[in-house]
């Protein structure tokens, strides 16, 4: 299993909350190359019930250990604010994502979080991992969701 079979696993998360009706981002958890947990983004009455969010929850549990300093995070949108601090305070490995947000991306593009020297826990960052895709899926999401609302 390498990045693209693990970014492949949360685009399917994705496309699950897709089809329930949320905003399509998923992400997936990884430890010694095997998923611990993944999550994606929940339609709740809870605005943390981001993917991230769900996956790190998920792990920790799962670990019966709040510090996953072993675990990688695939995610197929860049992590926001909440989430790049969920992955610092988790002590995440590596952030790993699919595509860049220019709206709330706190990772690289808004800001960034998980190198900031002020913080006590860094994270390695890759991006870029089949970009194409989980961008196609927010757009369509979007477009869906346009469609729904004006007809
Ligand atoms: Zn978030």
């Amino acid at each position: 299993m390498d990045d693209l079979d693990f970014m492949t696993l949360a685009v399917l998360e994705a496309e699950a909350a897709m089809l329930r009706g949320d905003v399509p981002v998923g992400a997936v958890l990884v430890r010694d190359g095997e998923v611990l947990a993944a999550g994606s983004n929940t339609k709740t009455i809870d605005p943390t019930a981001h993917a991230e969010i769900q996956a790190i929850r998920a792990g920790a549990e799962r670990l019966g250990n709040w510090n996953l300093r072993e675990c990688d995070l695939y995610v197929t949108l860049e992590p926001c604010p909440m989430c790049a601090g969920a992955c610092v305070a988790a002590r995440i490995r590596t952030i790993i994502f699919g595509s860049s947000d220019p709206r709330a991306g706190a990772v690289g593009t808004l800001y960034d979080i998980p190198s900031d020297r002020r913080l006590n826990h860094r994270c390695a960052v890759r991006s870029g991992i089949l970009k194409e895709r989980c961008e196609a899926l927010l757009k369509e999401y979007f477009i869906m969701r346009r469609k729904t609302k004006s007809g």
